[in-house]
């Protein structure tokens, strides 16, 4: 039997930015990398596209497009990923909602993500759970400031999903999208959990407490992403991969389920900035002769991204770099890329293609180097989307079936 190649697919989340108008290099560009920079040498490299060219997209929506399922037909809102991310057992008829715990002032938002601090959030959460005649709501804590809400009707009730985000100002009702019963009966729900959460955080232990140590309470709760988990094809059965997904948030380890990824809890992966990347790397080793490839997910380069650190958007892709050198030694084919760009001068995330480098062990000769370089302005020659990635690893690792004769 031929030796397996074992292969990792590693997603920098965010990691595409601008050149900066003060350091004339964007944050990959500059980062002191050594690792990196060998793998590059001997790395096909290039610019990848997710999705559509110039179209922002969301993470959920990016890493189904990774995964080879086209977002655009199979997406279902962000809810039911968390949800699923966080453990949880979702039934065809809930309605999953994505939560952010906040902060409000004088009928104003004021911190959208209560300072990133998830002080006592999974006390607090299970807290707001409660359950009426009609529905139960479960509200779970998942990382950081996230969440998830989860509407299951106790008995026969129809749930639509088609409803407004709850996450602008002034701080208006959830209005349903269509003038369908189910979507109007989802709104009122909706509305009606917002109304007794709102009233029990208010004086909330748990945010004296907060406050007390002079954190940001968490006193409010945006809500968005209203879906119901749609039937989705084993990867194993569309693309004929076994896979493993090594990563920290919810909302990664929810898509990698629902598209039929084993997704083990890692101890120390957080899914934020303090995440144990040596963890990571020791869970993906010990999967790679178990699963064709194993996926790796890394979140903190969206974080700084998001809060427009070029400093700590830099740094951390120097400690990702120390990283890739138990990575190079241990799998044979290492492909890198984001699922979209999170520019630090923007602090939101853009339509631009993103920097790819697909590497391989020189020695097993299945690779053109092509000097083209692993950031932003590469000169590689790759030019894809994010629905053509996987069969790119796989066709390295010799599961792609020819087609014709
Ligand atoms: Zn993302
Ligand atoms: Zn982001």
């Amino acid at each position: 039997m031929e030796k397996k190649i074992s292969a990792l697919f590693m997603v920098l989340d965010g990691l595409g930015d601008y050149i900066h108008p003060k350091y004339k290099k964007t944050p990959l560009m500059m980062a002191k990398k050594t690792n990196l920079t060998l793998m590059e040498k001997q790395a096909e490299t290039g610019l990848m596209q997710p999705t559509l060219p110039g179209l922002p997209v969301g993470s959920d929506t990016g890493h189904l497009a990774l995964f080879g399922y086209d977002p655009f037909q199979f997406y279902a809102g962000r809810g039911p990923y968390e949800a699923l991310g966080a453990g949880f057992e979702l039934s065809e008829e809930d309605i999953a909602l994505r939560v952010n715990f906040a902060t409000e002032k004088d009928g104003k938002i004021v911190d959208r993500r209560v300072g990133r601090n998830d002080y006592k959030l999974k006390e607090l959460a299970e807290s707001l759970s409660y359950e009426t005649e009609d529905v139960k709501y479960i509200v779970l804590h998942t990382t950081e400031h996230r969440g998830v809400l989860i509407i299951r009707p106790k008995k026969k009730i129809l749930l639509g999903t088609n409803v407004t985000d709850y996450d602008h100002e002034p701080l208006q009702e959830v209005k349903a999208l269509s003038t369908k019963v189910e979507d109007k009966k989802t709104a009122e729900l909706i509305n009606e959990f917002i109304k007794n959460s709102v009233k029990k955080m208010r004086n909330h232990p748990i945010n004296k407490e907060r406050e007390s140590k002079g954190l940001l309470p968490a006193n409010f709760i945006l809500l968005r992403g209203a879906g119901k988990l749609p039937k989705y094809s084993k990867i194993e059965e569309v693309h004929s991969v076994k896979m493993v997904c090594i990563a920290g948030g919810a909302l990664y380890k929810g898509v990698a389920r629902a598209v039929g990824m084993f997704v083990p809890d890692i101890e120390g992966a957080t899914g934020d900035k303090n995440t144990n990347l040596m963890a990571k790397v020791n869970a993906a080793i010990k999967f790679k002769y178990d699963y064709d490839i194993v996926f790796m997910h890394i979140k903190a380069t969206d974080n700084f991204g998001h809060d427009g650190d070029f400093e700590g958007k830099k740094n951390f892709i120097e400690k990702v770099d120390k990283i890739m050198k138990p990575l190079m030694e241990n799998f044979d084919v290492i492909l890198i890329t984001a699922d979209h760009s999170t520019p630090v001068t923007v602090k939101r995330h853009t339509g631009d293609p993103v920097p790819i480098m697909l590497w391989a062990k020189p020695e097993l000769g299945i690779t053109r180097p092509d000097n083209g370089g692993f950031h932003e302005l590469s000169k590689g020659t790759i030019r894809i989307t994010a629905l053509d990635v996987l069969r790119l690893i796989r066709n390295k690792i010799n599961m792609v079936k020819k087609f014709g004769e």
